[in-house]
């Protein structure tokens, strides 16, 4: 264990890190973990940690766990960085990477956040918890907390994809359904549950532990790379997945591994952008905004997000990230083109590419750049949002070889065998 202490964004008060955690129990601020780098890196050896099985876990001085040979684990981490062959060369890009996380245990990337926040739960005998969830988090709160046994209570958004539901409900944990237009009004809830039934949250930020996870993703995007990329970009919901990263990169720079950050780009829906507002208003807090039933991509539609968004536009500034927003049409385009690339995602999972054309129409991405965009959800468990990949409807035809063959030469030019 290398964490020194925790420490509040607000205050400043820390605390020993151990047991419950929650916000800031002097000023109701969120806590962040803070390590003892110097020590780190007189231990960490880069190469040894390479030869470590491929899950977050590989990285464990630089996470909060105290017994890493015993850690909660269903294989997550460790997604393959697949170059791009359709998306990138359609856009002038000779680097792109899809960091492919559609491949996790549950299918998104919550997965690298919830074996780290219900590891922290084992190992601190934590018997009770709780989570919001738009989806993902919900199923992955509850397939890792069956994992560790614990009593786990669920509170799910109303108006989502029939299937996420039916995923949730296969996972056991009692589940409330919670109707509610702005996400201000669920806030208060968290803590008046905690509080009277004893139970751990495990909503981003809330909890400290969960996006200590998402650092994971800078530490191996310099494994895969072998460099820094000049950009990431990310989807936003509460901002987890993109904080962990920029606090990864630093991390990485702070011990040396590398010189300089990547541009750290965000993306949102156009319906639900307050992060957006604030960077291109000069703000260091968002504004409530937008309509989170507007748009196609429940899993980050966050008209709130929580702490006022002040470490996403930290992270912004000091990376000179863009805010992007993105429409509905964009994600189809992305969720098309993904198709082509092998990768079904949902349309939250897609939002990093939907952003590139205005990255690159912008001149914020140049041709040469190293580009990696985060695909963070499936799209299994939206079937009935996925656009349709091919303009024309598919062929039907009598099993006859004669009949086949005669329809297909509409498509290929009969070639040699082997077809070279
Ligand atoms: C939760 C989620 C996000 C947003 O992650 P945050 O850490 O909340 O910003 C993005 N994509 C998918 C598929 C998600 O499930
Ligand atoms: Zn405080």
């Amino acid at each position: 264990m290398y964490e020194l202490c925790l420490e509040c964004d607000d205050c400043h008060a820390t605390l020993e890190p151990r047991g419950f955690l929650g916000r800031c129990p002097r000023c109701g601020g969120l806590l962040e973990f803070k390590y003892d780098y110097a020590a780190i890196r007189a231990v960490l050896d880069w190469e040894a940690v390479r030869g470590r099985p491929k899950t977050i876990w590989r990285w464990h001085e630089l996470l909060p766990v105290r017994d890493p040979e015993s850690a909660v684990t269903m294989g997550e981490g460790g997604t393959p960085c697949l170059p791009s062959l359709h998306i990138g060369p359609s856009l002038g890009l000779r680097r792109l990477y899809l960091k492919n996380d559609t491949l996790m245990p549950t299918g998104s990337f919550k997965d690298r956040g919830f074996a780290l926040s219900m590891n922290w739960a084992r190992e601190w005998g934590i018997r009770r918890g709780i989570t919001y969830t738009s989806g993902n988090a919900g199923h992955s709160f509850a397939a890792y907390g069956r994992r560790i046994g614990l009593e786990g209570l669920v509170m799910m958004r109303t108006g989502l994809a029939p299937e996420r539901y039916k995923l949730q409900s296969l996972l056991g944990y009692p589940l409330v359904l919670l109707d509610f237009n702005s996400f201000a009004e669920v806030d208060g809830l968290f803590s008046r549950l905690a509080e009277e039934f004893g139970l751990m949250q495990f909503v981003n930020f809330l909890n400290p532990v969960r996006h200590e996870a998402m650092k994971t993703y800078a530490y191996e995007l310099l494994s895969d790379l072998g460099v820094v990329p000049e950009h990431m970009v990310q989807p936003m919901g509460t901002g987890g997945g993109y904080w962990g990263a920029y606090k990864g990169f630093s991390e990485l720079r702070e011990m040396g591994f590398i010189d300089r950050l990547p541009a750290l780009h965000v993306v949102q829906p156009q319906a639900t952008p307050p992060v957006i507002e604030a960077y291109n208003e000069g703000r260091m807090e968002c504004r409530p905004t937008g309509d989170p039933s507007a748009t196609i991509a429940s899993s980050i539609a966050a008209d709130d997000p929580i702490g006022k968004g002040r470490r996403v536009l930290r992270a912004l500034r000091a990376t000179g990230g863009r805010a992007i927003a993105v429409s509905d049409d964009d994600l189809r385009w992305a969720m098309s083109g993904l198709g082509r690339e092998g990768i079904w995602a949902e349309p939250a999972g897609a939002a990093a590419v939907a952003a590139l054309r205005q990255l690159v129409a912008t001149g914020a991405i140049q041709p040469n750049d190293r580009v990696v965009c985060v695909i963070t959800g499936s799209g299994l468990k939206e079937i009935g949002l996925l656009p349709e990949g091919n303009a024309r409807p598919p062929l039907r035809i009598q099993a006859d070889p004669a009949a086949v063959c005669d329809a297909l030469r509409g498509y290929w030019a009969p070639t040699a065998k082997g077809g070279v």
